[in-house]
């Protein structure tokens, strides 16, 4: 009770102080990733051994392997149920999850970390930036949105680490514009004797509205979201990229996703990542070219 009362006062402080920053961030914006982008949704295999085990607006996927699972994101803590549930309706189970990984340490990602972590007893791997988040309970991104419970990263990971486990490798992208540690996780998988390059993408560009300059959260966010810019385009373009908030981009093809429909119905690294990634690094430069203009004004 006590606790309830001291978590309900710490949200509160949190988001009134988010209420002083951009104006989007009201209590509706915040309101909306514990209430709809949470509720649940029936799993599915995407492709190959990677699974889509999420709530309706908030991705969480799994990595099944013979020797255990990897799980990418766990979300809101609302969706701690739906997100085991989905993994026994796939015919999986929850305890062999043995790493947790993560897109990148904003609330609605990794708020269901640490619960998650004791249901499995996973080893929670995260990048360099990220892992102080986890492990603080706080938001260091440029945003600084609301914290979560804390929870011990067994292994600090560095760009281009990697991640193995029964014969899967994900290799790690530090993209850290969108968060200090946001990751964009590159892997391979085959399905029906074809292979899938997969990227997991892990943000690009702070939140809207967050300043850019003298951002004392995150002090050099404009070079460090140039260089995910740039670690992004040098990658090959993969064959399928899954994004955080995939309601709309999974609507257009969910049936034929379920259905299994080879070829593969979400071929959008073209779409998603050379196009998209392109239009939002000119839009972030729009951005810091319009920021500083208003900051020479002043
Ligand atoms: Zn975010």
């Amino acid at each position: 009770m006590r606790r309830a009362i001291v978590v309900g006062a710490l949200l509160f402080a949190a988001v009134a102080d988010a209420q002083q920053g951009p104006a989007q961030y009201s209590r509706e914006w915040y309101q909306q990733f514990s209430g709809a982008y949470s509720d649940p949704v029936e799993p599915f295999r995407i492709v190959g051994t990677i699974h889509y085990v999420g709530a309706a607006n908030i991705a969480s996927y799994l990595i099944t392997t013979p020797e255990g699972h990897i799980l990418i994101d766990t979300g809101m803590n609302e969706m701690h149920d739906v997100i085991k549930t989905n993994v026994v309706k796939l015919g999986f189970k929850v305890e062999d999850i043995r790493i947790m990984l993560s897109s990148h340490a904003h609330f609605d990602h990794i708020e269901g970390h640490a619960a998650m972590q004791r249901a499995t007893g996973a080893q929670v791997m995260a990048m360099r930036g990220d892992a102080e988040a986890l492990e603080s309970g706080h938001d260091n991104s440029a945003l600084g949105a609301l914290g979560w419970e804390p929870v011990k990263v067994s292994r600090v990971l560095r760009h281009g680490d990697t991640v193995s486990l029964g014969g899967t490798t994900l290799r790690a992208l530090h993209a850290p514009g969108h968060t200090q540690g946001a990751t964009t996780w590159i892997t391979t998988v085959e399905d029906a004797g074809q292979k899938y390059t997969m990227a997991f993408l892990g943000g690009t560009t702070p939140n809207g509205g967050v300043p850019l300059f003298n951002n004392p959260r995150h002090k050099n966010v404009i070079e460090d979201t140039r260089r995910t810019f740039k670690t992004l385009r040098a990658e090959k373009q993969p064959d399928i990229v899954l994004i955080g908030h995939p309601q709309a981009m999974f609507a257009k093809v969910i049936d034929r996703l379920r259905k299994g429909e080879r070829p593969h119905p979400l071929l959008n690294g073209a779409e998603v990542w050379t196009k998209a990634l392109a239009a939002q690094e000119a839009g972030f430069e729009k951005r810091v070219a319009e920021e500083k203009a208003k900051l020479g004004s002043r």
